[in-house]
């Protein structure tokens, strides 16, 4: 099957500090992928390179049969790939409905266009819609500041929603979630991922949450590709275990 997103020798560096050397992922359409390693191992650089964050030193990224190498985040969200920060990105004075619909294809972008309610209907018909979704619904006309920081990841994740994308890569999605709340946003995931045919690259430190969520896993140690395979390979890969007690 023809990759969805294929990263073919991405290279990064910041100075002298080599943060993804020679990494090639290839994630098929309509699954979940999971994205591991510890701390420092090149993760978040390598998603801000996928989503046209800043320009990689070397190699090619390509998305749903485009060359996407050379574009920026609002070309790469507009072919339909985007993704969430580990740190919620909300307009924490404005409402639940209003911060979906700035997340809108139609208004994306464009904050005043909330502000002054030029809003099609259909817009905030689906923004009630997946706020329902992310169990949101009933706290939809409070401001986004005032939620709690689980709520508020379950507002950016139904913000990246709304935007209809084919694929999401999502950073952390559990840190900082109540831990009885946890499974209720596996299922959600798992739910985008099969009814909504969504692809999801995750990265996730929660190991009981990647290993029951991803279908294939990579792992990064060192800014360099370290392992891949299904969670039971990975779980019992000698070389990961070491990557994280730190060998
Ligand atoms: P992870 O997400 O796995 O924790 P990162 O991608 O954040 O890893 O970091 C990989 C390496 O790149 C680290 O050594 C980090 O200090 C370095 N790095 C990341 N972003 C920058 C930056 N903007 N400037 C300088 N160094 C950076």
């Amino acid at each position: 099957m023809t990759p969805i997103l294929e990263v073919a020798g991405v290279r990064k560096t910041f100075g002298g500090v080599v943060a993804n050397n020679d990494i090639s992922i290839q994630v098929p359409p309509g699954k979940i992928v999971g994205l591991i390693g510890p701390n420092g191992s090149g993760k978040t650089t390598l998603f801000n390179s996928i989503v046209g964050y800043h320009p990689v030193d070397a190699g090619s990224i390509r998305f749903d049969g485009n060359e996407i190498t050379q574009l920026r985040v609002p070309e790469i969200a507009r072919l339909g790939m985007l993704r969430t920060f580990q740190q919620t990105r909300i307009y924490g004075l404005m409402t639940c409905v209003q911060n979906m619909q700035i997340s809108a294809r139609t208004t994306q972008g464009a904050p005043w266009q909330v502000m002054f309610n030029r809003i099609p209907p259909e817009d905030t018909e689906r923004a009630e819609a997946l706020l329902e979704f992310v169990g949101l619904y009933a706290k939809r006309h409070l401001r986004a500041g005032d939620l709690s920081f689980g709520q508020q990841k379950l507002l950016e994740f139904a913000m990246a929603l709304m935007s209809e994308p084919k694929m999401l890569l999502l950073d952390e999605p559990t840190a900082g979630i109540n831990p009885t709340l946890i499974n209720g946003l596996m299922d959600r995931l798992q739910r985008v991922n099969a009814d909504l045919g969504v692809t999801l690259l995750v990265i996730e430190h929660n190991m009981r949450v990647i290993m029951n969520l991803a279908e294939y896993i990579y792992c990064l140690a060192h800014g360099e590709l370290l392992a891949f395979g299904k969670p039971d390979e990975i779980r019992n890969d000698q070389r990961v275990i070491d990557a994280y007690l730190g060998a």
